[in-house]
This record gives structure tokens, sequence and C-alpha cells, in this order.
């Protein structure tokens, strides 16, 4: 059998290939070099698995997930393809199959996890196995400065060199230094033909809020689509349990999960809300990797994500079925000055940092955006797109209005207090409103002192929050938070530089003027 169509329905059993999957076939099969970057269930293992039954050789299949490794090879065998795995959880008997079949040249598709390489002989068994091709799942793991670096993958570059075969990686991550690193380390910088397709979820609805009152946002949100099953993801655990017990008094089933819940019980919400409809789980991070309900409706976030990818792969969530899905991120300052300051005082080493710092930064330019949000986050993933018709900002462009003005007078006050204030006593400096501390410093002494008092506080809070958004000012993990200027700021406060920003943000909402702290 050598038609691929025929292989597609015959032994996967699948109608029709999903998008990108049969371009990227056909270049495996060729025996192309192939970088395919596809997101997470958008079904990349057929793309190295369908190509293996065409032709000669086996398929050598590097994954770092023994327990994904077995569910592929038993998956494989009962559609009566020949494969096996050589990993550490392996029966005798398993491991002698696997051997013969090498040896008769039945094998298909041997899968291996990476730490296998570096056992003695591996590579000369290889040769001598007749490996057609390698496929890499998870290429990102080759990345020194990504969260799953595996110093294993190393050793797949030169495997590579020594067979002397074609070579296929697959991940989902899509960020440019990641494809780079990959590029240079799997492929020994021999350019793959790229593959980048499927971000898109046309069907989910994007929206960004500045945080106002957020427990009353998120149960607005709720409210207006009762009935309906949702995930409130939370910064913290106290505040899933916080959120999950206002959303019960608010009439709604739902409930808490965290990391630090018993196993049995953290099962026990993943049960409820697979079998129930229209149940809300509040939960962290941690629920969602073993979550697969196609009809999750909505998802909402009440923190800012720790970066663009963590929020692309959340608001994924929702939605599966291709129906419409809505989601709902709330952000403020205080989320922006945490996250920075989670990334300031990691033990990852600088350059992680800084790339920690770009990603969270592609995120708040997306909470900051002032056109179509799906055009923003695509080209993130460098995939192209018009204007979608289904965020926010397409609902509803914000009005906007020429900040440079004010973020110089913002960037004034910082400097002339030496970088060590936060943005309330900066914010008191330019709205000239006289405090002790204002007193103490003799701060109203300034030149800047009350030359922004055109303006409210709440004016002055967008204004900081925006360029935190920026990145124009960093709050000091060293200074408890206090606002520095950044690089990016300079060409601004020289004048050679303007900046737009939102006006929507600016405006008190249902919410009185005056807020008792
Ligand atoms: P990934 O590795 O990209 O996260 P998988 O390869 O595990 O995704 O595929 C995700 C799901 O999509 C699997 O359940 C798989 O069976 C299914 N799938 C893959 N290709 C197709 C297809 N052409 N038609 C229908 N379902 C498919
Ligand atoms: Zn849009």
């Amino acid at each position: 059998m050598n038609d691929p169509r025929a292989i597609l329905s015959e032994v996967f059993g699948f109608s029709d290939f999903r998008p990108g999957q049969e371009d990227i076939v056909t270049a495996v099969a060729e025996g192309r070099d192939v970088l395919a970057i596809m997101p997470t269930g958008g079904g990349k293992s057929l793309c190295y698995q369908l190509p293996a039954l065409l032709g000669h050789g086996v398929t050598l299949v590097i994954s770092p997930l023994i327990a994904l490794m077995r569910d592929q090879v038993r998956a494989l065998q009962e559609a009566g393809v020949a494969a096996g795995a050589l990993t550490s959880g392996n029966t005798e008997a398993e491991t002698d199959a696997v051997w013969r079949g090498l040896h008769d040249g039945s094998l298909r598709l041997l899968y291996m996890a990476p730490e296998r390489l570096a056992s003695g002989g591996m590579d000369r068994m290889l040769n001598e196995a007749g490996i057609a091709r390698i496929a890499v799942d998870e290429a990102h793991c080759v990345s020194q400065w990504g969260h799953d670096f595996r110093p294993d993958y190393l050793r797949i570059g030169k495997l590579r060199q020594a067979l002397d075969v074609p070579l296929a990686a697959f991940t989902a991550t899509a960020d440019a230094e990641t494809r780079a690193e990959i590029v240079e380390r799997l492929f020994a910088g021999r350019e793959p033909v790229q593959f980048l397709r499927g971000f898109d979820r046309p069907n989910i609805h994007l929206a960004f809020r500045p945080k106002d009152q957020p427990r009353r946002q998120i149960l607005d949100f709720a409210r207006a689509r009762k009935g309906q099953s949702g995930i409130v993801y939370c910064g913290t655990r106290a505040k899933t349990e916080g959120l999950a017990q206002a959303l019960s008094q608010d009439g709604h089933p739902a409930c808490a999960y965290h990391g630090g819940m018993e196993a049995d019980q953290r099962r026990a919400v993943e049960g409820r809300f697979a079998r129930e409809d229209g149940l809300i789980v509040c939960a962290t991070v941690a629920f969602g990797m073993g979550v697969d309900k196609p009809d999750i409706r909505w998802v909402a976030h009440a923190d800012l994500p720790k970066s663009i990818e963590g929020y692309y792969q959340e608001i994924g969530r929702a939605g599966r079925d291709g129906a419409p899905a809505e989601t709902l991120t709330l952000y403020g300052p205080d989320d922006i000055r945490l996250r920075r300051i989670q990334i300031d005082e990691g033990l990852a080493p600088p350059e992680r940092k800084d790339a920690d710092h770009g990603r969270l930064n592609a995120l708040l330019g997306l909470a900051e955006a002032l056109g179509c949000r799906r055009v923003q986050l695509l080209s993130y993933f460098g995939e192209e797109a018009a204007p979608c018709g289904n965020c926010d900002l397409c609902d509803r462009p914000p009005e906007t209005f020429d900040g440079t003005e004010a973020v110089r007078m913002a960037l004034s006050a910082i400097l002339r207090t030496e970088e060590y204030f936060g943005a309330g006593h900066l914010i008191d400096i330019l709205t000239g409103t006289m405090t002790d501390k204002i007193r103490q410093r003799g701060h109203d002494s300034l030149p800047t002192f009350g030359v922004g008092k055109a303006h409210g506080k709440k004016h002055w809070q967008g204004i900081f929050r925006q360029m935190m958004g920026h990145d124009l000012v960093r709050p000091d993990a060293e200074r408890h938070g206090a606002l520095r200027m950044t690089h990016a700021a300079r060409p601004i406060l020289r004048g050679e530089a303007s900046i737009d920003l939102r006006r929507d943000a600016l405006q008190a909402r249902d919410r009185p003027a005056v807020k008792t702290l």
C-alpha cells in the first residue's frame, strides 16, 4: 500500500487530513528535512507515523514522554502496524520482540526515549538496523532556554549525522528563537523545510480587560454564561478556593482545583468536569493537561498568565468541538509586577530570564493591543491573518490618544525621584496630592509636582499600566517593586518617538470614582 490517502483511511481510520498534515506527510515521505510546528492536538504524530508505512526502512521516533510512547505503540499495534519501543519500562519479552523485528526488517516504527541514545553501542546498533529517518517529537526540548530542556536531546544532532538520514522535527512551540535553536542543534544548520500551520482557533472569542473589580468581573462573566462549562484560571491556590466559593454562592456548580489537593480529590474534580454539564472549575495551571473535554464553552483568566504560550494553551482548552467559545483575560499592574519579579528572582540563567521577559512582553503587548487581537496573537506564532471579527477589539475598536506627553511626565517623575518609588507615590506627585510621604521627602518642591493634575488618579493608573505593558518601565525586585525606566523608554523621553495609548481602559467603569483602599 503506497497511497497516503488509502493508508490514512484504512490504517488510521480518518476520512481526511487535518490542516497542514498532507503537506508535511509528503515532505517527510520524500525524505526531506522537516521542521513542523503545529499546536497541541493538531495531529503531529500522524505526520511521522504515516510516512513510516510508505517505502522501506525503520522510522526512529525520539520522544521524551514514556507514557505517550507506550500509548502510541499500543494504538499502532492495534491498527496492525509493526511498532515497538525501547524504554525503561519494557518487559524482557517486549525488548526481545523489538530486536527481532529490527533484525528481520519487519519493524516500521521504533520509539525511543532520548536517554537511550546515551547507552553504549546504540549508534552502531541503529546503523545496522537500517534506519530510514528520524522523527523527533517535542523538538523544543533541545532548546536550552526553553522550559523543557533535555540534555540528551543534544545527542540527536550527532546521531543524525552519524546515520546520515533525513530528520523530521515536531513541536508546538513556535517562537523564533526556539525555532532557530532547533535548526542549529538538530539539523546542524542545514535548513529544513518549515511548516507552521493550524494555530488559529477561529471559534474562540478573545477579550482582555484591565482589572477593575476582578471578582465582580469574573462573576458577571460567568453569570452571562450560566449553565455552560467553564474554567477560571487563577494565579494562586487561595484564589481558586475563594472564587469557587463566590461562584457557588452565586448559584453556579463550581469547585476548586490546584496542585496542593490530594490526588484522588483532583481526579474527582476531573471526573465531574468531564461528566457534568455546566460545572465551573477554578484552577491553577495544574488543571488542563489531562482535560480532554470538547465542549468547554468559556475560559477566563482571573490573573494574567505567565507568557503568551501559556495564554494560548489555556484559552485553547475552550471550544475544541468547534462551536463558539468565549474567553476573558483580566490583568493589572500588580500582575505585571508579580510576573516580572517571579522571573527576576527565579534561578534561571540570565539569557533565559531575558527570553522569559520577552514572552511576557508579547503577552502584555497583546493585552494592550490597539488592533485585532487574533492578528497579533497569530503573528507571534508566525502566521498571517486578517482582522478576525471575533475579538473584543474587532467588536469595538479602542479609542486612542497621543500619550507621548503623559508618558514623558511620568518618566520625568520617576527620574527626579531616582527610580525609587512605585506607581502610587508617583501618581501622588503627578496629581499634586499632598500626603505624609510627599511632605517627608519634600517631593512637593519637585518641578513635576502637580504637572499632571488635569487628570485624575484613575487616568494615571491607566497610563502607568500601559507603560508597564509596553515595557517602558519595569518594577525592580531589589527595591520593593519601585519602577525603573527601560531602554525602550529613552526615545520617548528624548522626544524622538511618540506613543499612542488606549483611552477606553482609562475611564472609570461601573465603579465609584473614589476607591476606598
Ligand atoms: P499532537 O501530537 O499534535 O498534540 P496528536 O498527534 O496526538 O496531536 O493528535 C491529536 C488527536 O487528533 C488524536 O486523537 C488523533 O487521533 C487525532 N487526529 C490526528 N489526525 C487526524 C485526522 N486527520 N483526522 C481526524 N483526527 C485526527
Ligand atoms: Zn479581531
